[in-house]
């Protein structure tokens, strides 16, 4: 028997991953950053908004993102993943739900995160109907480890509305 309260918060966690190469536009949480390499995706290849997307997704008890905006589909190539991000803020307002706080890590060599974090946090605190004191943000390298790409966790609680 499910009796979990109602009024519960829910967590979702989303994780992404894309191989980074030369002259690619590097869009990560809707802004241009200015780089010498970006993430090679069938939409636009913002592994932040990806990542957020299906941290929504999933702390509304939802499908994920693949499932629902195929990248076999015609209509998603070089899409605006703040469309994917709008789609899942929609679901998560139908089911009577809001964000509460985000807290992001991403993990990659280069491009440096740094200067774009105020720029970052300001574009997923609009998407996300939030302040952006409760959108984080970390970067972390790999050490060159792994050089060639960029993973990005998130994490997001959602409240009652
Ligand atoms: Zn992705």
């Amino acid at each position: 028997m499910n009796s979990t309260p109602s009024s519960l918060p829910h967590i979702g966690l989303g994780w992404d991953t894309h191989r980074l190469e030369a002259g690619q536009d590097c869009i990560l949480g809707g802004v241009l950053l200015d780089s010498p390499v970006g993430p090679v995706g069938h939409s636009d290849g913002d592994a932040l908004l990806h990542a957020l997307t299906d941290a929504l997704l999933g702390a509304a008890g939802l499908d994920d993102i693949g499932t629902l905006f195929p990248d076999t589909y015609e209509e998603n190539k070089n899409r605006d993943s703040a469309d994917f991000v709008k789609a899942a803020m929609h679901a998560v307002q139908q089911n009577g739900l809001q964000v509460a706080s985000v807290d992001c890590v991403l993990i990659c060599d280069e491009p440096r995160l740094g200067p774009y974090r105020p720029a970052i946090r300001a574009r997923m605190a609009e998407l996300l109907h939030l302040c952006e004191t409760r959108v984080n943000l970390k970067g972390k390298t790999t050490e060159g480890g792994d050089a060639k790409r960029i993973t990005v966790q998130v994490v997001v609680l959602l409240v009652n509305a």
